[in-house]
């Protein structure tokens, strides 16, 4: 099967490779198409997204390779919104909005970045309740769509990256699957994520095949990103996110093409 990726970091935020070593990866991986969605800058914290003055080069090199590139690989300029950014989406192909953060009582907790870190954002800001991260993880998501209108929500449930939420408990699914539903009423294109299993920290990707069940009910689409912060990683795991597809249920994948998002059979 032929992939695409939208959802790809440089180092113009946290990504090892350039944007032309992840376009002569893509080709050589014969891709179909190939976005980049590096960090919007947040101010809250500034060491891992894109610097707000390099918003202006990030898009002209793109542009340029675009052109340079034509004919031998379709390519996009997107960037990944946090909920804690703000942007201008004419600027860019496609937004992807995600949320990395939660600031409560005046504390900025990453939760996406390590353990530790994430524990600490439940000890500190939610009196041990994992659940009531989660409630306000998921608010976040909802708000970021409703007031973003991305184009693709980003790891939807990234806070199960470390195993540290009651995934399977019952007051856990039905929030996840409520803001799902309401997220859906913004944006009805999902990405599945394959991030945290080339970073090692889960053996599936997000959302979880509850959540893909529900995203296959609620008729959104579904495009195959890996969230990749180095070019071997571009279709990292899309095989077998296909074959996951397939067995849900679905039909197709999304994937963006120069006439836009067309549907490619899986
Ligand atoms: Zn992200
Ligand atoms: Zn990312």
């Amino acid at each position: 099967m032929r992939f695409s990726n939208l959802h790809t970091h440089t180092t113009y935020s946290d990504g090892k490779n350039t944007v032309r070593e992840n376009i002569e990866a893509a080709i050589e991986k014969n891709m179909l198409s190939l976005g980049f969605s590096d960090h919007s800058f947040t101010p809250c914290d500034q060491s891992y997204c894109m610097k707000l003055e390099n918003y202006g080069r990030y898009r002209a090199e793109i542009s340029e390779l675009k052109r340079e590139y034509e004919g031998r690989l379709p390519i996009f300029t997107g960037l990944e919104k946090d909920y804690y950014s703000e942007i201008n989406n004419e600027d860019f192909d496609y937004v992807i909005a995600s949320v990395h953060y939660i600031i409560k009582d005046g504390k900025t907790h990453p939760i996406d970045h390590s353990p530790e870190l994430q524990t600490c954002c439940i000890n500190e800001s939610f009196f041990g309740s994992a659940l009531d991260m989660a409630k306000r993880y998921f608010e976040l998501v909802v708000e970021n769509a409703r007031l973003s209108r991305p184009d693709v929500i980003g790891h939807f449930d990234v806070i199960n990256k470390f195993s540290l939420m009651p995934e399977d408990s019952e007051a856990y699914v039905k929030i996840a699957s409520e803001a799902l539903v309401e997220t859906s009423k913004y944006c009805k294109r999902f990405e599945i994520n394959t991030g945290g299993i080339s970073r090692g920290w889960r053996k599936t990707p997000y959302p979880n095949r509850n959540l893909l069940e529900l995203l296959l009910k609620n008729g959104c689409e579904v495009v195959i990103n890996s969230d990749s912060h180095k070019a071997e990683n571009l279709d990292f795991f899309f095989e077998e996110s296909a074959h996951i597809l397939r067995e849900v249920g679905f039909e197709s994948y999304s994937c963006l093409m120069p006439c836009g998002f067309v549907k490619m059979p899986l």
